[in-house]
């Protein structure tokens, strides 16, 4: 994925409807455990409309608990437990009550005219999210909070759905409407959590058990047969260098659009990816990044964007290990030059940085391909420094130990010399920090 900067939060705009003024403790951020929405889409108008549920608990004492909402509009915000609330920016600060238990849940009515995260496609009913969770649902915006999700969408009859998580419900509704319910039971992150509807050709096949499923609106199925025909080998490859099963019984690969994005469950891929693959047999990189994301950046997800390239860096290098799996070490040797090549325009521009980053808050373009680039071709080093089967060795070893966790880089150091043996505080003071 790409990332515009954390939004810091603006005071602009006040809605006031609690004392918020004499209390004293700093507003949280919670620990959220589930968030169910309801989101019915109006194409012509480019707009939704939204009802959610989040069942939080707080993980310090706090009266003031912190949610991101991008630009959406709040309608109405109750529960028991809460006092009031008041927007600041593109977040909301509420008010609690006092509590016996250390769970609340919220009920939020919303309504929102995304200017991004959501995107409508003109001309056409179909629909897109990417990247920005908080401009569609209210959610807590940081890489760090995990939680599950379940998705209601009511769309026309004629359209479809997919979404994170796994397919659990179909009802058709009067009004020519149908009711798609979607379940993330694994706790993602938010920005992860994402959802299409339009009108697809889809293709289905199974392997080892996982139900993979391509959909297009603009490809036919027997492009698509060849356009995805490494994802099973692909999956395999991954699962065997993790150590650890794919997590999900399902996963999606959709081109449409103009981004490209991984989901909880399955990824959005820019539409004209398709013909670059259709043309080039060996173009898998994209495809393999996304899908590796479903365990490095899904399952085990950086703390904070400062360690941004435990996500990035080793998805784009597992794009280069699975091209060297299938077409061999002169591919994976091309892609690490090309790494290299991107990270060396940047050191001659006195641009190079430490992997880890100081903050994210504006990140230049050099310093996401400093996070992709430069963390892949480290990655690439740090196999050459240990040899390839401890390297693989460590990689396994840090995948197992975190799956389902939010790590920083000392995480992964700590995991290579484990499984390595060796003390590599020099490669990392060099190399990454
Ligand atoms: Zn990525």
């Amino acid at each position: 994925m790409k990332l515009a900067p954390f939004a810091s939060i603006l005071f602009i705009n006040c809605l006031f409807f609690g004392n918020l003024k004499t209390q004293s403790l700093p507003a949280i951020r919670s620990d959220v455990l589930a968030y169910e929405v309801f989101l019915q889409p109006n194409f012509s108008e480019q707009e939704i409309e939204g009802k959610e549920v989040i069942k939080f608990k707080l993980p310090t004492k706090s009266d003031k608990v912190i949610f991101d909402i991008g630009n959406l509009n709040i309608l109405k915000l109750t529960g028991e437990h809460i006092k009031g609330f008041e927007q600041k920016g593109t977040a909301i600060i509420v008010a609690l009550a006092k509590n016996n238990e250390s769970i609340y849940t919220l009920q939020i009515s919303y309504r929102g005219k995304p200017k991004r995260g959501l995107i409508f496609i003109s001309e056409k009913e179909a629909l897109y999210t990417v990247y920005f969770t908080s401009e569609w649902m209210v959610c807590n915006a940081i890489p760090d909070d995990k939680a599950t999700l379940q998705l209601d969408l009511l769309i026309p009859n004629h359209l479809t759905t997919i979404a994170s998580g796994v397919l659990v419900n179909i009802i058709h509704k009067t009004n020519n409407n149908t009711l798609y319910t979607w379940q993330q039971i694994y706790e993602t992150p938010a920005y992860t959590y994402g959802f299409t509807v339009g009108e697809f050709n889809k293709v289905q096949e199974m392997h080892n058990g996982v139900q993979l499923n391509y959909y297009a609106p603009d490809y036919t199925s027997s492009e698509m047969e060849v356009i995805f025909n490494t994802t099973g080998d692909m999956l395999s490859f991954f699962e065997e260098k993790a150590g650890v099963p794919f997590p999900q019984k399902k996963y999606s690969q959709i081109l449409m659009g103009n981004h490209y994005q991984e989901m909880s469950g399955f990824a959005m891929l820019k539409g004209t990816y398709g013909k670059m693959t259709l043309k080039d047999s060996m173009e898998t990189n994209l495809m393999a990044h996304e899908l590796a994301h479903q365990w490095w950046g899904n399952r085990l997800t950086c703390k904070n964007w400062q360690h941004f390239w435990l996500n990035e860096g080793l998805a784009t290098f597992m794009s280069a290990a699975y091209n060297e799996h299938c077409f061999g070490q002169q591919k994976y040797q091309q892609d690490i030059d090309a790494y290299f090549n991107v990270y060396d325009k940047i050191k001659a521009k006195g641009k190079d940085k430490s992997l880890v980053f100081s903050n994210w808050l504006n990140p230049t373009r050099d310093d996401r391909n400093l996070v992709y680039f430069k963390g892949a071709y480290v990655l690439h080093l740090l196999r050459e420094e240990v040899g390839d089967d401890l390297f693989w060795k460590g990689i396994k070893h840090y995948t197992q130990k975190h799956f389902g966790q939010s790590v920083v880089t000392q995480d992964f150091q700590l995991a290579m010399e484990v499984a390595t043996n060796r003390n590599l505080t020099d490669f990392f003071e060099i190399w990454v920090y």
